[in-house]
């Protein structure tokens, strides 16, 4: 197999800010309970353009409030060079050391102008390491399926390279039901040299219509199989809920039979079925998971 198990295995936890005070509240439950695992770090998204930027803050705040350390996500597009940079003296100040870096997308509506001083993330990591050199442990995003603007898979190959050289430690993939696109990717990366690990995200599934709309949109592929099945539950929430289960149980299995370096689960601030899977795949503190 690859060689990406030669250190520990890394496992993390995503989350994503929330709109409301009630919702800020409910997380700080969720994260209580997914701390009992103790996850390497737990990161928190950004809204590309900095839509996000205070609750993204708050976030990292309510983290830090329980002791837990966090990875931000910060994407560049949109963004000057000056308001990245507050922003990374922002993180050093509440010492934080670790940065998921990445271009994010433009929201519609806002024309080519709107793009901001840096056009990719390879320029973003490299904008970090000028500014604060070996500061941040700083990890970027890998498509084993494919990003979904990239002319080719080899150009892909090639441009997620380039942040690697510019000075990425680590990748979390985008989520993918297929094992097989992940290893033939850790593969073609081996063979172009990348040596960092590459982490996959999972994405568990709960909501079935959510998922496919949000599939559609990063050019994640949910396989026919899957989709067929998903589809035939119609509203029956429990069914959708256990297959789907099920199938991220087996991805993960696998994932990790064939030396995958960790897990990075998209929790989507809900802390019960990442935990079940936590606890069926047996992984370190599984023992301490409460009911
Ligand atoms: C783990 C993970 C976390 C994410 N978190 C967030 C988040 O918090 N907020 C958010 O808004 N979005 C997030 N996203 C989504 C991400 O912002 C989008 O997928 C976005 O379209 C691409 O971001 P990137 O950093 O991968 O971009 P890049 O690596 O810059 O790639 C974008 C596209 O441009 C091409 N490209 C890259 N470099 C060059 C170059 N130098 N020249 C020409 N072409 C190039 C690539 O092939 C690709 O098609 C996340 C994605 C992942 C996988």
């Amino acid at each position: 197999m690859n060689d990406q198990t030669k250190k520990q295995r890394i496992y993390s936890f995503e989350l994503f800010p929330p709109k409301t005070a009630e919702g800020m509240e409910k997380l700080a439950g969720d994260v209580r309970r997914l701390n009992a695992v103790a996850p390497a770090y737990f990161s928190v998204t950004y809204g590309a353009g900095g839509s996000t930027r205070d609750r993204t803050f708050e976030t990292v705040s309510l983290l830090r409030g329980q002791g837990i350390d966090s990875a931000p996500h910060l994407s560049c597009i949109g963004s000057t060079r000056g308001q990245i940079r507050d922003i990374l003296r922002h993180y050093l100040e509440q010492d934080i050391h670790r940065i998921v870096a990445l271009r994010g997308d433009l929201p519609s509506g806002m024309g080519a102008g709107a793009a901001g001083d840096l056009r990719y993330a390879n320029e973003l990591v490299a904008f970090i390491r000028e500014e604060t050199g070996r500061a941040f442990h700083i990890e970027v995003a890998a498509y084993p399926e494919v990003h979904p603007q990239a002319s080719s898979a080899t150009r892909d190959l090639e441009n997620f390279k380039r942040k690697v050289d510019s000075g990425a430690d680590a990748a979390i993939t985008q989520y993918f039901y297929n094992a097989d696109a992940y290893f033939a990717f850790v593969g073609a990366c081996e063979r172009a040299g990348i040596e960092i690990p590459i982490v996959p995200g999972v994405m568990p599934i709960t909501n079935y219509s959510r998922l496919a709309r949000f599939s559609d949109g990063c050019g994640a592929e949910i396989p026919r199989w899957m989709r067929k099945r998903l589809e035939s539950y119609g509203d029956d929430i429990e069914s959708i809920r256990e297959f789907g289960h099920e199938a991220v149980l087996r991805l993960c299995r696998r994932l990790l039979d064939g030396g995958a370096p960790g897990i990075h689960f998209y929790t989507m601030n809900q802390a019960t079925p990442t935990l079940r899977l936590w606890q069926e795949l047996g992984l370190p503190g599984a023992e301490r998971i409460r009911a």
